[in-house]
Parts: C-alpha cells; structure tokens; sequence
C-alpha cells in the first residue's frame, strides 16, 4: 500500500535520519544539490537542546527552542520533511523503515546520514526514569517544569512538616553541564522567582541537592572551572555530593550510596535525571549488519570518512558515531553533517569516494551557565569562569538559536529573568505533569491493534 504525501524521484536519494544539530545541518549543506532528499525524524521541530533547562525551569518557552522543521526548510526545495520514528535501516536493500501511528513506511536510499543523536541512559534502570525524567526532550522539559511548580503548590497545601520537606527537596542526578544548569536554576526560582509568593511555605527554605558518582563537578571542564562551579553553586545554597551513586528512585525518594561504603535515603518528590546518554538504537541496528563495533554508550565506531564498513554511502554523525576526539556536543554533530554532505555533493559531480579525505574536527570550545551571571567557558588551554563567561555564552546560545524571531524573544526574556527575576513561562498543566504514565498506556493500546502493513515512499 502506498500512501500519498511523499514523492519518488529519479534523483539521487538522500535519506536524513533526524532533524536535531546534524539532520538540519546536513539538509542545509545540500539545500542546492542535484539531490531529492528525504527528511525522516520523530518529532516535527528541530530542538535546540542547549537551552532546555530553561523551558524546565520556566524562562524561555518550548516554542522558542524548537521551530518547525518544515518551516526552516521550506526553502530547500528538494527536500521533504517527513514525521515518523525509524526502526530500521536495511543496508544490503538500501531502505528505511519509519512508523507513524502504527503505520509503516519503507524509503529507498542511494545515500543516507543517520543523525539520530542519544537519549538518556539509566544505567540499565529504567524503571529510575518514571520518577526521574531525563533532559532530552520537550515532553521531558515541561513534565520538569509541571513537576517542580507542581511540588511547590502541594507544599503550599499540607500540613504534614515531613511531607512538606520531602515536596520542596529538588534532586538532580548528574553534574555535567545539564545538572549544573538545573540545580541553579531551580535554586534562583526558589530564591527569588518564587520568594513571598506562597503564604503557607518558604519557596527559600527549599533544599536543592545536586549529586553524582564521580568526584567532581563538570568533569570534562578541568578541576579549575569545576570547582569555580561548585563554589558558584554553593553560594546559591545548593548541596553538593559527589561520589554518590544512586542505588534506587521510587516515587518519594532516592537511595545513595557514598564511596565510603555509607548509604542514605533522600525523601524528596522531585527528581531529575542528568547523569547519562544512550546513543539511538539504530547504532546497534546498524553495527549488526556490517560488523561495527558499539561502545558502551551504545555509539557506532564508524570510519574516518564517517560511514560504516562496506557502506560508503551509510554516514553516521553526531552523538550516535563514535569518533576519536569528538565530543558529544552540537559542534560534533554540526561538522559531521557538513561533512557528510559536502562529499554526497562532491561525489555526485565525479569525486572518487576511494580518495575521501577523513574527517577533521575543529575544537570551539565548551560552556555551561551555573547561575545568573555565572558561566564557565573552556576554549583550547584558555579557561575563564564568571561575568565575563556568562556574557560569551548569552552571546553565542542567540547566535546559534535557529530564526530571528526566536532569538528576539529569547532576549526579551532573559532581559526579564536577569532584571526583576522575572519568568514569563510558569504556567504548568495536569496533562504536563501527569502525561508520562497515560502515553505509555495509549502507545500499548496502539500496538496491540494496529495491522503492521508496510508502505513504500
Ligand atoms: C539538556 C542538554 C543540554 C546540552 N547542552 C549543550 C551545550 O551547551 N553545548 C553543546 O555543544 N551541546 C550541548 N548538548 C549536546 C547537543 O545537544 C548534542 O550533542 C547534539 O544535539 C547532537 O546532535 P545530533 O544531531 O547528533 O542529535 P540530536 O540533536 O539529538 O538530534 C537527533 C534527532 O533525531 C531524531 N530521532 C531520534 N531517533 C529517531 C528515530 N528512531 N527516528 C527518527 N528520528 C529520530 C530526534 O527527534 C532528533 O530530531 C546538550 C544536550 C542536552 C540533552
């Protein structure tokens, strides 16, 4: 059966898995190409993940982070844009299998850059996510979000001193850059935004705690930066623990493991989770069929052209490839795709794919905000923290936010957060808050009826 609303063509076919850094980029980079491109991925915005925590913590909106993919590309005229997850790739036939709804669908490739990126990883307790949402998506963000404000608003109403601890204690799992982010920011709502609002509880008094297995701060950063972050935090009233591992999540709390072989239980309603990634499983997927290797992350070892062994035309970029001193970070993704797309361009004008030149990536740098004000900032050997670090983020975050329209806003509403501790996106929602459950029932009930037909695009 084959279902109207994507085109064949007898050009060469580029498929892009994924509309994240390395998808976009990748259909940017051959926008004038002799190609038909299809664009496969499971959400209809392109999500600019840098900036979620502060749609989880009410600053700037979901929209802001996450224009319509269809949108930014409607100017590539050869290429569409198609929702759908996908669940294979068949190397030895040259297609992609994506469902939408119970419904499959099956796209030829001559070519194809998987950009799928990772999700978060629970060490192999996922059952931890039902009450630890990781950072990865908007639905994740705005469950955040119903959750803390949710939590705030029961402490308001009850009467019980331990339920009211257990409400207003945050735990964040993870001290890389995410739940650096997170825990001042949820400290800084607490402080200020929030501050003489209730008239039953202290929005100060509340407890953010922020935890991780390894011994430091923002390990990747160095020593210096890290502990500049730590002290930054501590000074906003966050409580730092490292070398902690977490044992168990359930809905009232968290059990901790200390290296000095102790144990604790947190009572706490809130918890986030930070701590890990998982690359896509299409990375296995395709590891299988041609003989890659898979890290623990779950990451493909591909070649130094980018693609898998036997399969030229098969690229894998972005936080799904593994690649020797690649981080797992937006510049990663974003140079592999141009990569990968700049040879799909060459080669189809008569390059030899025999004499690719392997790619090189170009460190920029890395950064994470502590609090307002704050930043820390890594470029080569130079390492700087502070005001001065803050501003070179606030920068480049606008640069890099995809739309004019979006970065204007954005600006609007960091003015607001930065001058009167203002933030203009607290209004949560039951469905927000309470979805995660009822999806996963609704998305049982589906796969239980749905006739598994295959259709071609
Ligand atoms: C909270 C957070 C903060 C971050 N902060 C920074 C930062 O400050 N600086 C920085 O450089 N990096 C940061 N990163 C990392 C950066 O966002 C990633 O490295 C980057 O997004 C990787 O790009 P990608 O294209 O590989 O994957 P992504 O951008 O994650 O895109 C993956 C795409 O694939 C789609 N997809 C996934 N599976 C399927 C499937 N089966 N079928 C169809 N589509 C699929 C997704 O919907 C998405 O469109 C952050 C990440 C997170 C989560």
């Amino acid at each position: 059966m084959t279902h109207p609303g994507a085109t064949p063509s007898e050009k060469h076919n580029v498929v892009i898995i994924g509309s994240g850094f390395g998808g976009l980029t990748a259909a940017k980079t051959l926008k004038r190409a002799d190609v038909d491109i299809k664009m496969i991925a499971k959400t209809t915005h392109h999500l600019f993940q840098p900036l979620l925590y502060q749609v989880a913590t009410g600053i700037i909106s979901e929209g802001e982070i996450a224009p319509l993919t269809r949108v930014i590309l409607r100017d590539n005229k050869n290429c569409q844009v198609l929702l759908g997850e996908v669940t294979n790739i068949d190397l030895s036939n040259k297609t992609v299998d994506s469902v939408l709804l119970g419904h499959t669908y099956r796209t030829p490739y001559d070519s194809v850059i998987v950009a799928a990126g990772a999700g978060q990883s629970y060490f192999g307790n996922d059952h931890f996510a039902e009450w630890a949402p990781g950072m990865k998506t908007i639905d994740d963000a705005l469950e955040l979000r119903g959750r803390i404000l949710g939590a705030f608003e029961q402490a308001e109403r009850s009467s019980d001193p331990e339920r009211r601890a257990k409400l207003l204690t945050f735990v964040v799992v993870g001290a890389g850059p995410t739940g650096v982010e997170m825990a001042g920011q949820i400290a800084e709502l607490a402080d200020h935004t929030l501050k003489g609002a209730f008239r039953h509880i202290d929005s100060t008094k509340a407890r953010v705690i922020l935890l991780d297995a390894a011994p430091a701060v923002l390990p990747p950063m160095g020593e210096k930066l890290g502990k500049k972050a730590a002290a930054r935090l501590e000074k906003l009233g966050v409580e730092i623990q490292l070398g902690a591992m977490v044992t168990n999540v359930d809905r009232n709390g968290i059990n901790v493991k200390y290296g000095d072989g102790t144990e604790e239980r947190i009572e706490c309603q809130t918890k986030v989770w930070s701590a890990g990634v998982a690359a896509s499983p299409l990375a296995k997927i395709i590891a299988e069929q041609c003989g890659a290797e898979v890290d623990r992350a779950g990451r493909i070892k591909v070649l130094p052209d980018l693609t898998v062994p036997g399969h030229p035309e098969v690229f894998v970029v972005g936080d799904m490839a593994l690649v020797d001193g690649v981080p797992g970070q937006a510049q990663g993704a974003i140079q592999g795709a141009r990569y990968a797309a700049k040879l799909i361009k060459a080669e189809l004008k008569g390059a030899n794919p025999a004499f690719r030149e392997p790619f090189k990536y170009f460190d920029k740098g890395s950064m994470a905000t502590v609090s307002k004000y704050s930043a820390v900032v890594k470029v080569g050997p130079l390492e700087f923290g502070g005001f001065i670090g803050w501003l070179s983020w606030l920068f480049l975050h606008l640069i890099y936010l995809v739309g004019f329209k979006a970065r204007l806003i954005t600006a609007l509403s960091w003015m607001g957060t930065l001058v009167g501790s203002h933030r203009g996106q607290l209004t949560i929602t039951e469905q927000q808050a309470y979805a995660r459950t009822r999806i996963e029932q609704l998305e049982e009930i589906v796969e239980s009826v749905d006739d598994p037909q295959i259709a071609a695009t």
